[in-house]
This record gives structure tokens, C-alpha cells and sequence, in this order.
């Protein structure tokens, strides 16, 4: 029995005593590989835990051994409410609850063999890191790009904060799926991450990202062109602006739709006969989600507000609505309605009985009336000077007129909207902002950071704790120095992982965010990995950071991952393996039983990584299998080297290197085990087994080290050089001399198990040597045609006439008859009589086919003999 735990927490040790993955700068090509840094929860890990660490671990080991100063970190997405709520639960402080968790995580982390560099760790709940925060928060304010405004949120009752779009899924919370959400008014702190719409967009184009997440974050980006034009509210000289990508129907626009939860909308109905259905209407609406509200099988609902704008173009009277179908996300929250010409405006119109103008007809054609809007092209009709253009030529010239008039002008939207980051719990960065009622607004000064949380609070009661924690609420006020009061929401955790991976490159640094030349050393990131979820939050808000850090040239680079890798779920009967769904296999036991690297083995050879995989008790026992085969070759005879051993040693590690790069764990997995068993029949030598070893470094490293340290090497092999292959020593030949053996066996099997008899004597027969040169002309031929009428003109002799068009028919149908590479007679003939065929218990007689009178004889092929049993 082999102790695969000693064997694997000596080499962790080892690991860890001789710093072996500390990242240095160096002269060497640099290589970032990062996981999302995960939430530390206290449950510990599980099997699926241990797939997604290990597939960015494989990676940065073989790149390491190739020769690239690696930086591979990790850290803890510490702050937020996962671990608040886990803490009141367990009636004890998030941050002792949160520290705990990290200690185990890091501990499990250490078990699985990962090849982290813990010396730059880091969590987002220490002070070090998120006084880090609060600067940044302090530079976003000095340039406007975060600030506050009355909004109308999502607010989720049971967790008593605010949620943001993407976390309000069926009009119900993310974490609570059965709790409604609600909307509430709140001043909120927003980043103005709208200001870098256009170069979140354009920035995509040169990313290697999956191209699914790539249009998740355009269509979340959602840029249109059109025509800004500004609607006056009647009675006033206020501008209402309305976006519009069909300014030429303006002249048929009969009435505006808000979004109901736009903030105007409440002001004008305030004190009105309106107010209490407005209101209602608001509250029906907003807790669909967006998908329902703007679909077409939703019916179109709205109400009257009791208000009126003025086209600027004819001057008349238009009623407002506010309408279920309009979002806030889309233009300015605000529609100009056409119903002659958009089918939802149509069907509205319709219900509501609104006045239906027709601005647009078919060229020879006149409307009069509608069953259905138009919307196909077509010339204008009752739009003053305009009448008679173009419909497409006539959105140029209305809006050129707008311009000229300044009534409106061209404009780009977006759908995408600023990030709402305050949150009114606990468990995050306090917002650095202090509240004074002579001067107003003041960030609190940068030598003042960090705004520390206060450790004790009161927990269970109704709302923020840290609203009613006096000691921390009343402060003097940084300028006047009179009462003030301070900011109690704080961040939202995205903040805290917008900008991690920066913090990484020089996480001690405790003047500066980090030092710019490190950064632009080690950054961008070369391959992140993590899963789809994060398409519109994490990853769109990480960019923005990026983009923002350069503009305070703190960095000369405006992305922060050059290539994104979504890894595959691990699945336990056919549900994605988690605590909550009740269908986990632990780390520990996994590694008691088997050790950790049957697991990394048996993680990494079911699927691809970036595929789902499907846990298997019969699947981990046969890796387990595969690692005792790999350690026992040691045991094996030693050869001396041939150069068919030569062949076999250089395509493997040719094949397996291009496998690895690739991603392609699985293969490379399966190469590595073919060149096992190789060895297992052949014999090995010294260097076959420390290229064995070297191969299966970055999968199964325990081992790895472990056979190294037995092969007399003192040095660890995480830090050796990764094995070359030479091109000159790869023969195919030698590939076709093993296939050709195993394919006669196989025949041989086959026909004992017809015939079913205990054979005294099995005869083969090789091939007529003229079919050798034949089918290498056939093989030229086939790729030009298949045709065998052609093919058989081209290969055609005076006396095989017949058979050679037999031949040429069946290797038509089917083309894989033709070996790979075709030998010769007498090779084979060489290659059969020095095989071993002792298996079969039976008299041996290799023949060629000329030389016997058997019928059999004939149907023998190149590459494929024909066999007689007796
Ligand atoms: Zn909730
Ligand atoms: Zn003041």
C-alpha cells in the first residue's frame, strides 16, 4: 500500500518551506492566471470546489514549467451578505465568522496542491484592503463619477437592502426566491459607469472571450442610434427629452409614454386626482421583470396621468401615459408613441382609444385605414415641409432641421445604466462621505482613511446596525468643524472585486493603491477563469475600473483580461454538486480515501474543463487505478533505448503539450495513459520515466515530485523545465507497426470468437506484394476523386484487371481501408514474425499470399491480413 496523504503533505510542506511559487519580477515572459476569488463560506469545500481551483492550477504549473514567471494568487471576496446573514444565524461577528472560513478555505486550499503564491493573499474585509475602497470611492467623487440621487429601487424585505437589476429575478430576490420584491425611493450612491459605455463597447473587440459572454455585455451595453428631441410639458418651460430612432413619424406622434417608475412621474401626478392609481399601477408593473414587460405576448397596459406635452414640430397637444411596456432602461425613460406606425403603440392606442395618424404610405399606394400599424418603409404624408421624402432620407433631414432649431439633435443611448453601489448593511466598506448641515456633502479627507467599520454593533434588529451606532454616526465635520453626521450604507461587494486582482501585484504596498510599475509588469490578466454568471456584473464592472485607472494613469493598459475561461459544473446526479442542494462529496473524504491527486486525475479526465461533469464513484476508483499503475512503473524492467522508444517518447510529449495549452486536459490524460501502458509492454528507461514524470507535473504534482525524488533528482520538478520534444525522432512508421500488431490480434480474436474453437494453429497471410503500390496510387487518386470509374483508369494493370476493380469499389465506400501508412510486404512480413502471439496458445504460421493456394489468401490487404484457424 502506498500512503498517497504522507506522500502528499510532505511535498506541500516542501512546497511551502522552499517558497516555491513566490512570484518574483524577473526578465522572464510574465504569465497572470487567476480564479475569481471566492466567498469564503463556512462550509468548507467540495468536489466541485476542487475542479474549478484545479483547472487554473494545471495551467499555471505547465506554464511555469515552460519557462514564464508566473503570478498565480488567490484572495477572499470577504465582505457582503452572505456571510452577515451566515453569522447572525450562527449568533456570532461576520468578521469572526468570515476569518474562520478563510482559515479553513486556505487550509483545504493547501490540501489540493494548488500552486498559489500565499504571500500575496488577501481579503476584502481587512482594513489595508478596503481603505482602498474608500480611495477610490474619494477619486470617483473628485471627478463626478460617483454620486448621489433619489431612485426608485429594488428593495428586498427580507434581506432589509437594496437589490440591483441583475439580482431581481422574476420580480423575486436572488437569495430569497419566494420573497416579492418591493420598490422603494432612496438616495443612493451611484458610479457613473455610463460615461464609458462607448468604450465598454468598443473595448470587446479586441478581448479572447467567449463570444457568448462578448454579446451578453453588448446587448447589456445596448447602444442604438437616433434622434434626441425635446417635448415641452404644457403650461411650463420645462423640456421633456424623448430618444427616438424613427424621427420621421414625429409629425404622427399622438401621445408619450413614460416608464411608470421614472421619478418624474410621481412629481407630476403629486396632489392630483392621479396620484393613489398611479401609484398602484407602479407597483403592479414593477415587479415584472423586463423580459415579460417588454415581450410581445404581454398585454399593453398604462393610464393617463392627467398631463400634456407639446410637439415642437406641430405645436399640439399630446396626452401622457405611463405604460407597462416602457422601460427606464431605454432612452431617457421616456416614449414618443406613434401608433399608425409601431405595432405596441397600435395595440394601445386601440385599447385607450387614441387619435391614430398615418405619416408614412407605400409609395403608389394610399392608406386609410389600419387593421395593423405600418411599419415597412415608405414616402411621408402629412408632415408639412417634409411631405413627400424618403422615410429613411427624412430622419436625416428632421433631425438636421432639429438641430438647426435646437429642438433636438442626434444622439447615441444606451440601455446600460449607472451602478448603484450603496447598500444598508453591515458587512462592507463604509462609504467615506460625511454629512454636515452647513457645508453639505464632504468626503472625508484621504488622510483619514480608512473609515473603519465598528466592530460592535448591535445585530437582529430592524435595519442597518450602523444606522444607530452612535459612536460612529456623529463625527465632526472635516471642514467646519461642527456636528456631522456619516454616511452608514456602504459599498456594494462588486466594488470590492472590481479592482482585487490590481491589489495582488503589490498587496503589501501600504502608501499607495499599488505601485503603477508593478502593475503594468504583471497586468493584464492572461487567463481568468470563473463561470457565465459574472457576464454583466462582475466582469463589465472590473473594466470599467480598469478604464478608469488609466484615465488617473495609474496604468497604461484600459483592459483587464486578455483571455476569459468559463469552466464546465461538476454535476452529482445530474444536479450541479452544492451545499443546498444536499448532494456534496467533500475534499476530505475524497483525499483520506484515495488522496488528492486521484481527484485532481479524476476531475480533470471525465470532460473538458470548460464542460459540465458528472461525478462517478466507479470513476474515481479507476483513476485511483490509473495513479498505482503510473507509480509501479517504477518497479518495471529497464530497456535500453530504441529508437521506436524514441518515437514514442517524443510524440507524447509533443501531443501532450499542445493538449495542455489548449485546455484539453481530458486528451492529454489519455495520451499520458497510452504512453504508460506503452511502457508497461515495452520497458522503459530513465529518461522515458522523467518524462513521464514531468508530463503529469501539472495534473497529479504529488506524484510527480514523488516519482522525481525516486528517479535520484534533489530538486522539486514543479520548478523544472517542461520536456522538449525533436521533430527528427517522431516516425510514424513506428505508430503503424504497433496499430498493425494490435489490428492482427484483434482480427484473430474475432474469428476464434466465430468460430468458437480452441485454435491448434492459426495461419496468417500477408498480402500480394503488387497490392502495396496499388493502394498507394489509390490513395493519390482518392484525393482528387470518387469517382472509381476515374480512379480505376489511373491505377489500371494488364493482370489484375478484375480484382483491381474490386478493390477500388470497396475502398470508394469506404476509404479508412486504406492504412495511414502503408508498409511493404516485407516489413510486415518482419514486423508479424518478430510479434509475440504467445497469447493465443496456438502453432503460428505467417504466409505470404502468393505462396499459398488457400482462397483466404486473397482477401489479405496491406495493413490487414487474412486468418485461417484450425
Ligand atoms: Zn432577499
Ligand atoms: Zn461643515
Amino acid at each position: 500500500m502506498i500512503n498517497f496523504q504522507k506522500i502528499e503533505s510532505k511535498w506541500q510542506n516542501k512546497w511551502e518551506s522552499k517558497k516555491a511559487f513566490q512570484a518574483k519580477k524577473s526578465k522572464k515572459k510574465k504569465f497572470y492566471c487567476l480564479e475569481m476569488y471566492p466567498y469564503p463560506s463556512g462550509e468548507g469545500l467540495h468536489m466541485g470546489h476542487v475542479c474549478n481551483y484545479v483547472i487554473g492550477d494545471v495551467y499555471t504549473r505547465f506554464k511555469r514549467m515552460n519557462n514564464f514567471n508566473v503570478l498565480y494568487p488567490m484572495g477572499y471576496d470577504s465582505f457582503g451578505l452572505p456571510a452577515e446573514n451566515a453569522a447572525i444565524k450562527h449568533k456570532t461577528h461576520p468578521k469572526i465568522y468570515t476569518e474562520k472560513a478563510i482559515k479553513n478555505f486556505i487550509k483545504q486550499q493547501k490540501q489540493m496542491g494548488l500552486s498559489y503564491d500565499w504571500s500575496r493573499t488577501l481579503a476584502s474585509h481587512k482594513e489595508d484592503y478596503y481603505k482602498w475602497d474608500q480611495w477610490i470611492f474619494l477619486q470617483l467623487y473628485k471627478k463626478g463619477l460617483a454620486y448621489k440621487k433619489k431612485a426608485a429601487v429594488n428593495w428586498c424585505p427580507e434581506c432589509k437592502t437594496v437589490l440591483a437589476n441583475e439580482q431581481v429575478i422574476n420580480g423575486k430576490c436572488w437569495r430569497h426566491t419566494s420573497t416579492e420584491v418591493e420598490i422603494k425611493e432612496l438616495n443612493q450612491w451611484f458610479f457613473k459607469i455610463t460615461d464609458y459605455a462607448e468604450q465598454l463597447l468598443n473595448g470587446l473587440n479586441k478581448l479572447s472571450w467567449p463570444e457568448e459572454i462578448k454579446t451578453i455585455q453588448r446587448n447589456w451595453i445596448g447602444q442604438s442610434s437616433g434622434t434626441l428631441i425635446n417635448f415641452r410639458l404644457k403650461d411650463t418651460n420645462e423640456n421633456l427629452p424623448v430618444f427616438t430612432t424613427r424621427i420621421d413619424t414625429i409629425y404622427g406622434v399622438t401621445f408619450l409614454v413614460f416608464a411608470p417608475e421614472h421619478p418624474k412621474v410621481l412629481e407630476l401626478v403629486k396632489g392630483t386626482k392621479y396620484e393613489s392609481k398611479v401609484k398602484e399601477f407602479i407597483k403592479k408593473v414593477i415587479i415584472k421583470d423586463k423580459f415579460t414587460r417588454t415581450s410581445e405576448e404581454t398585454e399593453k397596459e398604462g393610464l393617463f396621468i392627467g398631463k400634456y406635452a407639446i410637439n415642437p414640430l406641430t405645436n399640439e397637444e399630446i396626452p401622457i401615459y405611463i405604460g407597462n411596456f416602457v422601460l427606464l432602461e431605454y432612452g431617457y425613460g421616456l416614449v414618443m408613441a406613434v401608433p399608425a406606425h409601431d405595432q405596441r403603440d397600435f395595440e394601445f392606442a386601440k385599447k385607450y382609444n387614441i387619435l391614430i395618424k398615418i405619416v408614412i404610405t407605400p409609395k403608389h399606394k394610399t392608406l386609410n385605414e389600419l387593421h395593423q400599424a405600418y411599419i415597412e418603409d415608405g414616402i411621408l404624408i402629412n408632415s408639412k415641409q417634409f411631405n413627400g421624402l424618403d422615410n429613411k432620407k427624412a430622419i436625416e433631414e428632421i433631425t438636421k432641421y432639429l438641430n438647426k432649431t435646437k429642438l433636438g439633435n442626434y444622439s447615441t443611448q444606451y440601455k446600460l445604466r449607472d451602478w448603484l453601489i450603496s447598500r444598508q448593511r453591515y458587512w462592507g466598506c463604509p462609504i467615506p462621505i460625511i454629512y454636515c448641515d452647513n457645508c453639505g456633502i464632504v468626503p472625508v479627507p484621504e488622510k483619514n482613511l480608512p473609515v473603519k467599520l465598528p466592530e460592535k454593533v448591535q445585530f437582529g434588529k430592524e435595519g442597518n446596525p450602523l444606522a444607530t451606532n452612535k459612536q460612529f454616526v456623529n463625527v465632526k465635520c472635516p471642514k467646519c468643524k461642527g456636528k456631522a453626521l456619516r454616511e452608514t450604507d456602504t459599498m456594494d461587494t462588486f466594488i470590492d472585486s472590481s479592482w482585487y486582482f490590481f491589489r495582488y501585484c503589490d498587496n503589501k504596498n501600504k502608501k499607495k493603491l499599488f505601485d503603477s510599475s508593478k502593475v503594468n509588469y504583471w497586468m493584464p490578466i492572461d487567463t481568468y477563469i470563473g463561470g457565465k454568471e459574472h457576464a454583466t456584473g462582475h466582469l463589465l464592472y472590473c473594466r470599467f475600473m480598469t478604464k478608469f485607472f488609466k484615465d488617473l494613469k495609474l496604468t497604461k493598459f484600459d483592459e483587464p483580461i486578455l483571455k476569459l475561461f468559463n469552466q464546465g459544473m461538476l454535476h452529482k446526479d445530474n444536479v450541479v454538486m452544492s451545499k443546498s442542494k444536499g448532494n456534496i462529496v467533500t475534499q476530505e473524504e475524497i483525499a483520506k480515501k484515495y488522496g488528492i491527486d486521484t481527484a485532481r486525475f479524476f476531475l480533470m479526465f471525465i470532460a473538458s474543463p470548460d464542460k459540465d461533469k458528472e461525478w462517478s464513484t466507479t470513476g474515481i476508483e479507476s483513476s485511483y487505478k490509473s495513479i498505482f499503475k503510473i507509480y509501479n512503473l517504477l518497479n518495471e524492467k529497464q530497456v535500453k533505448n530504441t529508437p521506436e522508444l524514441e518515437n514514442k517518447i517524443n510524440k507524447t510529449i509533443k501531443e501532450v503539450t499542445y493538449e495542455i495549452e489548449n485546455f484539453n486536459y481530458n486528451i492529454a490524460l489519455i495520451k499520458i495513459m497510452d504512453y504508460v501502458s506503452y511502457l508497461y509492454k515495452k520497458g522503459c528507461t530513465k529518461y522515458s520515466l522523467e518524462v513521464l514524470a514531468k508530463l503529469i507535473a501539472p495534473l497529479t504534482p504529488h506524484l510527480a515530485e514523488e516519482l522525481w525524488n525516486k528517479l535520484n533528482h534533489k530538486t522539486l520538478i514543479s520548478l523544472e523545465t517542461w520536456p522538449k520534444y525533436d521533430a527528427k525522432k517522431i516516425n510514424e512508421k513506428y505508430e503503424m507497426q504497433d496499430l498493425f500488431i494490435e489490428q492482427t490480434k484483434k482480427d484473430i480474436y474475432n474469428i476464434i470468437n466465430l468460430v468458437n474453437i480452441k485454435p491448434k494453429k492459426i495461419k496468417i497471410f500477408i498480402s500480394e506484394s503488387w497490392k502495396y503500390d496499388l493502394f498507394k496510387k489509390i490513395k493519390k487518386e482518392i484525393e482528387l476523386t470518387r469517382n472509381p470509374g476515374e480512379i480505376i483508369k489511373k491505377v489500371m494493370d494488364k493482370v489484375h484487371g478484375k480484382e483491381i476493380a474490386q478493390i477500388v469499389n470497396s475502398i470508394v465506400k469506404d476509404p479508412s481501408k486504406i492504412p495511414e501508412v502503408i508498409l511493404d510486404q516485407k516489413t510486415e512480413l518482419l514486423i508479424l514474425k518478430q510479434a509475440n502471439f504467445k497469447e493465443f496458445n496456438a502453432e503460428i504460421d505467417i504466409i505470404l499470399a502468393e505462396n499459398s493456394t488457400e482462397n483466404k489468401a486473397k482477401n489479405s490487404i496491406p495493413g490487414k491480413v487474412a486468418i485461417l484457424v484450425e
